[in-house]
């Protein structure tokens, strides 16, 4: 089954609910990154979160980078949504284990760290990236976005983002997003009841292991608030817009002089997409057709 977005609303407009199943993707990123249990889960966390971030952009090609910073020894990531439904993604250091927290899931928090910053770049599209900056909860992705959600965009938002991962690969992945829009946001006891279903949820991967599909989650949680699942089902999906011809205009500004060099040391050259891992080789007589590029604009 294909990885998918579906939005709904409730409480007649006050409340907009976002829900992706990110299991396929978040296992591409495991493979093409070599990534650990606990790396994977983390970018897994990032990615499903960059998702629903992005859905609720409006302009064609806008994107939300999601870049953590801490200071445990996985370091940190970077991923890069698309209201389009693609995402990417990499992880500091792809190969640190960590074993399991005190409740028997993989820590995150511990490899991510504690201290540390969550950056938000939202690009709509044209002029200048709105660059958001907070500082980590715990580390654990899914509660760092939140914060970011409450104290940036001052929108009461509950967020719940989960990966499964084993021997077999990825077998579960995906979130939630609830907000309570702003004419409901005074409405205080609306946003309580939001956050304690939220909270009573015993995270996001159980729930789909268990069988539950988007829809009877929403059900769950929204069903007596006059939830209308909206209609549309987006696919979303790994995908990088790297390219050899990319690799070769990255080559191209080195210069002469490097690309000479690259000739007469390697026999040609070598890039890795660090979104995508993606190999990329050119040969001496593609470095040497971009020496002769080089010549003919200088002319
Ligand atoms: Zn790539």
């Amino acid at each position: 089954m294909a990885d998918i977005l579906i939005k709904a609303t409730a409480a007649e407009g006050g409340i907009r609910a976002v829900g992706v199943i990110s299991t396929r993707l978040t296992e591409e990123a495991r493979v093409r990154h070599n990534l650990s249990y606990v790396a994977t889960a983390a970018l897994g966390r990032g990615m499903t979160s960059g998702l629903l971030l992005a859905s609720s952009m409006k302009r064609e090609g806008s994107r939300v980078n999601l870049r953590i910073k801490g200071n445990g020894p996985l370091k940190g990531f970077l991923v890069d949504a698309g209201l389009d439904g693609t995402v990417r993604g990499y992880v500091d250091c792809p190969h640190v284990e960590l074993p399991p927290n005190a409740i028997g899931k993989l820590d995150v928090g511990g490899a991510i760290g504690r201290k540390g910053f969550l950056y938000v770049v939202r690009d709509v599209g044209y002029g200048y990236p709105y660059t958001s900056t907070v500082e980590l909860v715990s580390g654990e992705v899914g509660d760092d976005v939140a914060h970011y959600l409450v104290t940036s965009e001052q929108t009461p938002s509950a967020l719940l983002v989960g990966v499964f991962v084993g021997a077999q690969g990825v077998t579960a992945a995906g979130g939630i997003l609830l907000q309570v829009m702003p004419k409901a946001a005074r409405d205080e006891a609306l946003v309580a009841t939001l956050e304690s279903r939220v909270s009573q949820l015993s995270g996001f991967t159980p729930l789909l292991r268990s069988g539950k599909t988007l829809p009877q989650i929403f059900e769950q949680l929204l069903g007596d608030l006059g939830l209308v699942i909206l209609p549309e089902t987006q696919i979303v999906r790994f995908d990088c817009h790297c390219s050899f011809n990319r690799v070769l205009g990255a080559l191209k500004m080195l210069g002469e002089a490097e690309l000479q060099d690259m000739i007469e040391k390697d026999d040609g050259a070598e890039a890795t997409c660090e979104f995508c891992s993606e190999v990329y080789q050119a040969s001496s007589d593609h470095l040497a057709q971009l020496i002769e590029d080089l010549r003919t604009e200088s002319v």
